[in-house]
């Protein structure tokens, strides 16, 4: 495609499109970029750019890109059986198999899949049918959530009242009611002189308060990313989800893991409550599900849960035209049997899981960078203005704007929240392609440095 297409491209897109978490205005004026073709773990845009996505996407493209096998399987599956609904007593063949798949790779006994067509429809069904779950068992009161400031969940009504982020909340009259939300763990802003342990236990401790602040009769559930991304890739001490487990145990409080991003091996491990040893009642999945191939989303309840909704719950007054659609459940069928068959999970465990971690933490010596963190596959570099304090730049985000259209000229994708550079790169990538995209960021951190004098 030559650069007059791209321009009018541009021009149509300017006038007809409002993109989401984007200043439109902003954007109509320096031009969308528009991406045309994936390859492993690179795309390209329509100027012929050749990018390193350091992001998979938005966190879920984890086989990589230009997988055949995935559009296959989805052209095979439209041609057999393109749509049936699971409403009235029906479903699918891929629906069903993909439910059982996912009851025999997720831990303990989330044995029972809900489908939804995101993360953020999986999150609102949580709300729902978590607070229905104490309802028919008499206790309707207890229908309070406890999330996490500056946490994710989705952009749907629930999910961004799920989620903490007080610029999603002042657009639209979030949050809902009942919904509270305590301080998350993030050791580089707030861990003061504590060491891990103590600070994973501290904060832990905040659900314990807060939960005896509304009452335990009160709170239904307590929901988390087990890694906080989109905010800037917090990963919490090692004890702080055994600990959370411990306290919603103790008060009876539901504890929901969503693993929207950790799930299907960003950690190192299927799911990222093994990786921190807790076991949830509820699990929000989407994203690496499909690798991002078609929308899918899932919902894995524990078999408590699920029977006291199977056995008292009458009718689910609950579910989506394409709750278990069957083309996204066989692509998400193909994509699991790819990160099976290829053992990619294992090999980020074990081989470039740590290469890539051994290179993102040499990027911690870099004077910009006040800190480098990483868990498997996700993580973050934090910009800061002097080094070692722990500090923020005052204008928070512009420079790490500024490092991510470096990058973008220096043929890398990274994600910018606020000041921190995110990490998220398909699975599949190679030790070859690491030692790359650390050359790429340390040659973007240079000149981000330079352009700041
Ligand atoms: N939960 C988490 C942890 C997420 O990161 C996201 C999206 O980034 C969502 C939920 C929402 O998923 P979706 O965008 O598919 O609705």
């Amino acid at each position: 495609m030559d650069s007059i297409d791209t321009r009018t491209l541009q021009a149509l897109d300017a006038a007809h499109h409002l993109h989401p978490f984007n200043d439109n205005a902003a954007l109509a004026k320096k031009g969308t970029r528009i991406l045309t073709k994936g390859e492993g773990c690179y795309v390209w845009d329509a100027e012929g750019n050749k990018l390193l996505d350091a992001f998979a996407g938005l966190w879920c493209v984890n086989v990589g890109y230009g997988r055949k096998e995935l559009g296959e399987v989805a052209s095979r599956q439209m041609t057999q059986l393109a749509y049936y609904n699971s409403f009235f007593g029906c479903t699918t063949e891929p629906t069903v198999h993909l439910a059982a798949k996912l009851a025999e790779l997720t831990p303990h006994d989330l044995n029972h899949a809900f489908f939804t067509n995101s993360g953020s429809e999986a999150n609102d069904t949580i709300l729902r049918l978590v607070r229905h779950f104490w309802a028919v068992q008499d206790q309707p009161h207890k229908n309070i959530f406890i999330g996490r400031h500056n946490g994710y969940h989705g952009s749907t009504v629930a999910g961004a009242s799920l989620g903490g982020m007080k610029g999603m909340h002042k657009q639209g009259g979030l949050p809902i009611p009942d919904i509270h939300h305590i301080d998350p763990p993030f050791w580089f802003g707030d861990g003061g002189e504590m060491g891990e342990e103590e600070y994973g236990l501290h904060c832990a401790k905040r659900l314990e308060d807060k939960i005896l602040e509304l009452g335990p009769d009160r709170v239904a559930a307590f929901i988390g990313e087990p890694i906080m991304g989109a905010i800037g890739v917090y990963i919490p001490p090692r004890n702080y989800w055994k600990e959370i487990e411990r306290i919603c145990r103790k008060y009876d409080v539901l504890l929901v893991a969503d693993e929207v991003i950790c799930g299907f091996g960003r950690t190192g491990e299927w799911f990222a409550s093994q990786y921190y040893d807790f076991r949830p009642d509820v699990m929000t999945l989407a994203k690496g599900i499909t690798s991002g191939y078609i929308p899918l989303g899932a919902v894995m309840f524990n078999d408590r849960v699920a029977d006291v909704l199977a056995t008292k719950g009458g009718e689910l007054a609950h579910g989506y035209t394409y709750s278990g659609h069957p083309v996204c459940a066989a692509v998400a069928l193909e994509n699991i049997r790819i990160l099976q068959d290829e053992r990619i999970v294992e090999t980020c465990k074990a081989d470039t899981g740590p290469y890539l971690a051994e290179k993102w933490k040499a990027l911690g010596e870099h004077p910009l960078v006040g800190e480098a963190r990483i868990a498997g596959m996700v993580g973050a570099l934090e910009l800061v203005p002097r080094k070692p304090a722990r500090e923020f730049f005052p204008d928070r985000g512009r420079v790490g704007q500024l490092c991510r259209d470096v990058a973008l000229r220096n043929g890398l994708i990274l994600r910018a929240t606020n000041d921190s550079m995110l990490l998220s790169p398909p699975l599949v990538i190679t030790r070859a392609q690491v030692d790359e995209l650390a050359e790429k960021a340390w040659k973007s951190l240079d000149m981000t440095a330079k352009e700041l004098g």
